[in-house]
């Protein structure tokens, strides 16, 4: 049975033929309008000479890959262009949750980003744009 609100659902049968991925400033879009980026809050180490290769390789390329809940970066590309995070569960595609990198929870719509604080861990953007 699919719980998710219906206002997620995009079938009669309650599975997702198209994610609805909720952009925290422009509301609920079709996921075509956005970009995966990949796993949420891999920070980069402070001072990667001092890892081993493992460890570099480790950062670079390993990643979570649960069967259930999973933090995602997403970019809405064809929209306001905004990095932000998703909870998505990766066995029924329901999202939980999208907040902003920063914690805070803007009105959607406004485009502003700012409102009042989520209590939700923030994750980082040091992995996005930081070239190295
Ligand atoms: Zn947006």
């Amino acid at each position: 049975m699919n719980t998710a609100p219906r206002r997620w659902r995009t079938s009669a049968h309650g599975f997702n033929a198209m994610l609805l991925i909720e952009c925290p400033w422009c509301g609920p879009r079709a996921e075509t309008e956005f970009s995966y980026g990949g796993e949420a809050g891999i920070v980069r180490p402070p001072d990667p000479d001092a890892l081993s290769d493992a460890e570099w390789a480790d950062y670079l390329f390993n990643r979570a890959n649960p069967r259930g809940a999973h933090r995602e970066l997403w970019n809405h590309t064809h929209g306001c262009r905004r990095w932000f995070a998703v909870e998505r569960d990766t066995v029924t595609n329901q999202i939980q949750r999208s907040y902003t990198l920063d914690g805070t929870a803007p009105e959607p719509g406004t485009g502003s980003g700012t409102a009042s604080k989520l209590t939700a861990e923030s994750d980082t953007t040091s992995r996005i744009g930081s070239g190295g």
